[in-house]
């Protein structure tokens, strides 16, 4: 059968791969700890689920307006306006299935073929992938661990071109957890502030899982101008633990917002009816439920990066946010085990699911072979048996 050529210039989502692999394994009785994928591992909270409940048994069971409810469009404008101290309106808000949907409508929505996608890397899996199925060109900046895996303004204004379109940043990130700051961000914008075409997609996905001291900051908080040019990309699915309910958003300039619609008028409609109640419950709702979910990851995030420094040639950039590690595990490259040799992150993540039966990401599939990426969203416990297992297999490597 032949199918499309923009389809064969994309892989598989690398961390919902691996996921399923491990769950397959995990099915089969080994028992695996799964690092994989990034998802809270608590339950939606009560008062949510019970949203959905409500609409249920309110009949909230048929097609909504395509871009997503009014009620949860303004929820977003006030959460918005709550954590941002930006005013939007409902019209600058599209409602997609997850914050990937979003990022996906807006990318269909402005690229045409040939035009370019600056992206940091390490990068989220998808960012690339996601600008190839639009005739876009993913121009991959490579960021060093020695400036914390951040883009430097040098960096973003060499890889601008006439061509360049869109600039993806992601803050806390996925997969390095780091936090740009305002004095960061306002380096960037002097040099975005040149090119008035260019669009930003911020995904702030993480943006409230934020530890110690870092206070929440994007680019268009550190200079109001971007606001029409910037597309900030939210969701439930981290904050609020409801990464199955598939609800996020894409917030910014009302045209930009209505050809994303159309976009999604052509494709999804809606997102579930049912799920977007429980959205507004969720940004309207009592928050502390993300205080706490927070305070573990943040205990939990102090406690890997304790253990994985205490591994003898591991490298790791402190993450200050997020749910991620992403250490350096390219001392180990060139070992072996089993006569097999260990040459990049897809062999060092085979050997630990296969040897260790634990599941990380290849750093190669976030732009950075030397590194493997841990999602911590895992019981204590699991961490705790899940990091001696890697201190294992690790030390068992033969040199
Ligand atoms: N964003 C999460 C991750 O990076 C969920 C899976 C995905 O869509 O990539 O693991």
């Amino acid at each position: 059968m032949r199918f499309a050529d923009r389809v064969a210039n994309i892989k598989p989502s690398a961390t919902l791969t691996i996921n399923a692999k491990a769950q397959k394994l995990r099915q089969m009785g080994v028992k695996i700890i799964n690092f994989a994928v990034g998802e809270p591992d608590f339950d939606t909270p009560y008062h949510i689920k019970q949203a959905a409940v409500d609409a249920l048994k309110k009949g909230f069971t048929r097609y909504t307006p395509a871009s997503g409810i009014i009620e949860l469009k303004e929820a977003v404008c006030e959460w918005i306006s709550k954590y941002y101290g930006l005013k939007y309106q409902p019209h600058n808000v599209l409602v997609s299935c997850g914050g990937k949907h979003a990022i996906f409508n807006v990318l269909q929505a402005v690229l045409n073929p040939g035009d370019e996608v600056v992206i940091p890397a390490p990068y989220w899996v998808s960012y690339p992938d996601m600008v190839v199925l639009t005739g876009g060109i993913p121009v991959i900046v490579p960021c060093v661990p020695e400036n914390n895996f951040k883009l430097t303004a040098p960096a973003l204004r060499d890889a601008i071109s006439e061509k360049t379109r869109v600039l993806i940043l992601n803050s806390p990130s996925n997969p390095t957890g780091v936090h740009y700051s305002a004095e960061e961000l306002e380096s960037l914008v002097e040099v975005i502030k040149v090119r008035r075409d260019l669009v930003i997609i911020s995904d702030d996905i993480y943006s409230r899982i934020l530890f110690g001291d870092n206070k929440w900051v994007n680019v268009t908080m550190v200079d109001h101008d971007l606001l029409d040019r910037t597309v900030i990309i939210q969701a439930v699915s981290k904050t609020y633990a409801m990464t199955g309910w598939r609800i996020g958003f894409a917030v910014g300039n009302e045209d930009l917002i209505s050809v994303a619609s159309k976009v999604q008028s052509q494709s999804t409609s809606n997102p579930c009816s049912i799920a977007q109640w429980a959205a507004v419950e969720a940004l309207k709702g009592d928050q502390s439920c993300v205080n706490e979910m927070v305070e573990k990851f943040e205990e939990r995030a102090r406690y890997v990066v304790g253990r994985l420094k205490a591994i003898t040639g591991v490298r790791l950039v402190e993450p200050q946010g997020a749910f991620y590690v992403f250490p350096d595990l390219s001392p180990y490259y060139g070992r072996q085990y089993k006569n097999k040799q260990i040459t990049g992150s897809v062999d060092m993540a085979d050997y630990l699911m296969e040897e260790a039966h634990i599941a990380v990401v290849p750093g190669i599939a976030f732009g950075d072979d030397r590194c493997v990426r841990f999602s911590i969203a895992l019981s204590d416990k699991e961490l705790a048996e899940g990091l001696d297992r890697l201190e294992t297999a690790l030390k068992n490597l033969e040199g």
